[in-house]
């Protein structure tokens, strides 16, 4: 494999986010040795064979790729909602915080949001966000919940919580759309499989790109007729592709090869939280990590998160990111035991300095 460039500062370890992850040897394999055709027409085998997986993962009749995860929510929002319409989800939100606007510039929605915990909102907070069906107040027409959920700390909705969630959508007469950029995460830290998780959505989509390793992608799912929908919206997005089967190919592959392995995520993510828990001057709740993501705060140390952050980077070459006042640092396959002992260290040396 061909160096990185000179002038580009490679991380030695690299916690910045689970997007970071370059493709695996098996991965660059599966990607070269792809059979493709014009995904338009339903003409690439690798394109459709990936749509199949996740449409029988997810327990849905069908399922498209995507060029990103984020185009997953906003071709969701735009088949949901019209003009003026709501969709309620959590103030954490990533289609909220990350999306460019996008609810608000494709689909014409207006958000209205929950202050949920870590993440995560009950029913009774469904229900005291509905308003009166009035000629005055916009139309409610979706309910948008985040699993795992990002800005939450990578927190993973109990199945209850989701049916429960599910059940006040149904009694308002509201859809269910499930961002899953990290469902399989909250599928292998609670061992509830996904179909189970997406019964009661109506939308549901997965990442290639997040813990799976890809280098591009994601799988929106749902019934025939929502699908359908999808398809017309990936065209007007400019999402509609050619031969995708030569990235499709990477996510049959990881389907295949990186599911079961991100409890090794998990596991890191904890034992980093409580190395760092020691730490003086880092406040870290070791015992919340659910999954591959560590929120912390280093108030204790005299340093504000970015400046932190930045130290990290340029005295130990690790790389974790300051988002406001917390940092975050996310594990994925590209990070090993000696990765995690070196960033603990780091931590520890950066505080104590
Ligand atoms: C990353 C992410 C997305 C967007 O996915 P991309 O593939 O990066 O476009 C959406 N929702 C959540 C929760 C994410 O973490």
């Amino acid at each position: 494999m061909a160096a990185p460039a000179a002038s580009v500062a490679r991380p030695k370890v690299d916690l910045y986010s689970d997007t970071v992850t370059r493709p695996t040897a098996g991965m660059r394999k599966a990607i070269a040795e792809a059979e493709v055709g014009n995904e338009q027409a339903h003409e690439d085998p690798t394109a459709n064979r990936l749509q199949e997986m996740v449409a029988e993962l997810l327990g849905k009749p069908a399922a498209v790729f995507l060029p990103s995860g984020t185009m997953c929510n906003e071709i969701a929002y735009r088949v949901w909602c019209g003009q003026g319409d709501e969709i309620i989800l959590d103030a954490t939100g990533h289609a909220l915080h990350f999306e460019a606007g996008g609810p608000a510039a494709l689909a014409g929605a207006m958000t209205r949001t929950i202050a949920g915990r870590r993440g995560i909102f009950t029913g009774a907070d469904v229900d005291a966000a509905i308003r009166p069906k009035t000629r005055h107040a916009p139309r409610q027409k979706l309910v948008s919940i985040e699993n795992t959920a990002n800005l939450g700390g990578g927190a993973v909705w109990p199945l209850e919580t989701v049916k429960d969630v599910a059940a006040a959508a149904k009694r308002h007469g509201l859809r269910l759309h499930m961002d899953g950029a990290r469902l399989l995460n909250a599928v292998v830290a609670s061992g509830i499989p996904a179909a189970t998780y997406a019964a009661d959505c109506d939308s549901v989509w997965i990442d290639l790109s997040k813990g799976l390793g890809c280098p591009i992608g994601g799988v929106l799912a749902g019934s025939s007729d929502f699908i359908e929908e999808a398809w017309r919206f990936k065209h007007q997005f400019g999402g509609a592709l050619r031969q995708s089967g030569i990235v499709a190919a990477a996510g049959v592959y990881a389907l295949e090869h990186h599911v079961a392995r991100l409890a090794d995520d998990h596991a890191r993510a904890r034992r980093f939280a409580e190395g760092i828990a020691q730490v003086k001057g880092v406040q870290v709740a070791a015992d919340e990590i659910e999954t591959n993501m560590v929120y912390f705060t280093v108030d204790g140390t005299g340093m504000d998160a970015a400046a932190f952050s930045k130290r990290l980077m340029a005295e130990h070459g690790v790389r974790i990111g300051a988002l406001g006042a917390r940092l975050r640092a996310v594990t994925h396959l590209d990070v090993d035991d000696a990765g995690i002992a070196a960033a603990v260290a780091a931590v520890e040396a950066v505080a104590g300095a």
